[in-house]
């Protein structure tokens, strides 16, 4: 019989609590600026990254490889670029940052936000300025 565990509940320190219970699951990101950029279902740090560039992979879409997260993207589209990838080239229509112009991320298709499969934000480029350690961080832990 496998022994099952129940994660114990990790402090509810006395950190103010998002507005809403129901959304109490979701992140707020920021850029380098302080300006808000980006809400989201889950940790930028527990999703997947492309190999080319190691930006974070949001599905935008939902697709039968999985749901598509929920998400707001605060920031302004500006002209595509033309990046050469191996076998081919790619179009990166990017999105930067509306009071610093700090480049956020891109998606492979014309705005808006969501029209691509996939928003890629770029590695870095945001932060989660209110201090919590993410949920998932100690994903892992209590597996031995
Ligand atoms: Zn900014």
């Amino acid at each position: 019989m496998p022994k099952v565990v129940s994660r114990s509940a990790v402090s509810s320190s006395t950190d103010a609590q998002p507005t809403a219970s129901s959304e109490a699951a979701l992140r707020v990101y920021y850029c380098m600026c302080g300006e808000f950029v980006l809400v989201i279902d889950k940790s930028l740090t527990s999703l997947p990254r492309r190999k080319t560039d190691n930006a974070i992979i949001v599905r935008a879409q939902d697709s039968n490889d999985g749901k598509a997260r929920v998400f707001k993207l605060n920031a302004k589209p500006i002209e595509p670029i033309l990046i050469e990838r191996e076998g081919g080239h790619e179009h990166q229509y990017r999105f930067q940052c509306s009071r610093c112009s700090l480049t956020i991320g891109y998606q492979t298709s014309p705005p808006p936000v969501k029209s691509a499969p996939f928003l890629y934000i770029l590695s870095g480029a945001l932060s989660q300025v209110q201090g919590q350690v993410p949920q998932d961080a100690f994903d892992g832990e209590n597996d031995v």
